[in-house]
């Protein structure tokens, strides 16, 4: 059995072709992290266009890259939610054109259902598992009973991380940082953090009293506005320029980040071992997500894995962003 999967949802036109043992016969992506990085966010309409004139392109290629053609393939699996409107409506219209064309069954796809069950693909990992996904778009922890059977024990009551250190980048103008100009927000911090001083700043770590497994991270993102505003005033420059305790506020950042994510992280493993919901003596956690590629907070999570005798297992990076293979 041959499915094509298709993914719209968010600024990656990908598509990919797997069989039912969960070997990828090929692939395609279109990134518009370049557009989007100009106009210093996702613009939807732009993100739609951008989808509208690569769609056909990038599912061809993973076609002929898998050396399938579209009547061998069982079905057609495609992101339906959640994400942009406009980017899921190219995807989902596109799709439903082929299934239409070829006669073949449709799978409507939970993004982070496929986010939380690719690290199958490349590990054998048994239900129930835990997984946390930290993204520019999305912050939960949920335990994985089954291929749709989910619990939800936390998510972000505000802004995800990768947003918040986009947007702390974005304050401290990096993209004009020659050593980062073209990195992602949260890939440029961690770049910058490795030559500041974590300690020259402390900020509190957000939800220390929250019992409960939620994640917060706008107020962390105001509280640093408003030192990076301070700094600028002490430093004598301008908005736009880069400040010389960059790197400091960086590493600051990126601690407290990671810090907060391995808390919460922390209870929510306390909390299914207590119920025995996870397996007492091999538990499983899973990390993906954009900001799961930052090592920093990889480690504070591995502290937290081998204080209560649990595996962490993180996806290839290139499956721990959006992708067409997770999909199909
Ligand atoms: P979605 O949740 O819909 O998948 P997304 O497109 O933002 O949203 P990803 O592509 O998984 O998701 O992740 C991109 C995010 O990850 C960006 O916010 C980026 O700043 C962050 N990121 C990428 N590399 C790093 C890194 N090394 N450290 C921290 N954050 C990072
Ligand atoms: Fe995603």
């Amino acid at each position: 059995k041959l499915v094509l999967g298709i993914e719209t949802s968010c600024d990656d036109t990908a598509a990919a072709v797997v069989d039912e043992t969960g070997n990828v016969l090929g692939e395609a992506i279109h990134s518009q992290t370049e557009v989007h990085l100009k106009t210093g966010g996702i613009i939807p309409p732009v993100a739609q266009q951008l989808h509208r004139e690569n769609i056909q392109r990038i599912v061809q290629e993973a076609l002929s890259a898998s050396k399938v053609s579209p009547s061998e393939l069982s079905a057609v699996a495609t992101t339906i939610k959640p994400g942009l409107a406009l980017s899921l409506g190219v995807g989902l219209s596109f799709s439903l054109q082929l299934v239409n064309q070829l006669k073949k069954p449709f799978i409507p796809i939970h993004h982070m259902e496929a986010h939380a069950l690719t690290i199958r693909l490349t590990n054998k990992v048994e239900f129930p598992f835990l997984v946390l996904l930290i993204s520019g778009g999305h912050c939960l922890l949920a335990l994985v009973r089954g291929v749709s059977d989910f619990l939800l024990l936390g998510k972000s009551l505000d802004i995800a991380p990768g947003d918040m250190l986009d947007k702390v980048a974005r304050r401290l103008s990096l993209i004009k940082h020659p050593e980062c100009s073209t990195m992602s927000g949260g890939k440029a911090i961690e770049h910058l953090a490795k030559q500041g001083n974590k300690l020259h700043f402390d900020f509190k770590p957000p939800m220390q009293r929250a019992k409960n497994c939620d994640f917060s991270f706008s107020g962390l993102q105001h509280v640093i506005d408003r030192i990076i505003m301070q700094k600028e005033k002490e430093e004598g420059i301008e908005k736009g320029q880069i400040l010389s305790s960059a790197a400091d506020i960086a590493a600051a950042v990126q601690h407290t980040t990671a810090c907060h994510i391995a808390k919460r992280t922390h209870r929510a493993i306390l909390f299914c071992k207590q119920r025995d919901l996870l397996c007492q003596s091999n538990a499983v956690l899973v990390v993906s997500g954009g900001v799961a590629s930052n090592l920093y907070i990889r480690k504070a999570l591995e502290i937290v894995t081998n204080a209560t005798q649990c595996t962490l297992l993180c996806p290839p990076p290139k499956l721990c962003t959006d992708n067409g293979i997770m999909i199909a």
